[in-house]
């Protein structure tokens, strides 16, 4: 049985925060191992190997559904409600930092 994302329609076309997570930087960090985009809203944060994992913390504060990689290379999406990673045929290219 194949799953499918019920939240595509929350993935806007976000431009993404800047070139760090949101929340390290403002803590003076600079530990992450990746980055992630929040597709709803663009916000750029740390990934679940990373100290802080800001971009699940940005999941549970604000209900934001789905990230997206931030990494080169990278182009695959994350459902947190529906536990689902997946990549999308006609995506716009996927941003990744510097
Ligand atoms: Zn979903
Ligand atoms: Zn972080
Ligand atoms: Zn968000």
């Amino acid at each position: 049985m194949s799953r499918t994302c019920t939240h595509l329609d929350q993935i806007n076309d976000v431009d993404p925060s800047g070139t760090g997570c949101v929340e390290c930087l403002a803590a003076g960090k600079h530990n992450w191992v990746h980055l992630r985009v929040c597709q709803e809203c663009g916000h750029v944060a740390c990934c679940d190997n990373s100290p802080g994992k800001h971009a699940t913390a940005h999941n549970h504060t604000t209900t934001h559904p789905i990230i997206r990689s931030y990494e080169p290379g990278e182009d695959w999406y994350y459902c947190y409600p529906d536990d689902l990673m997946f990549e999308l045929e006609g995506a716009p290219p996927a941003p990744s930092h510097p």
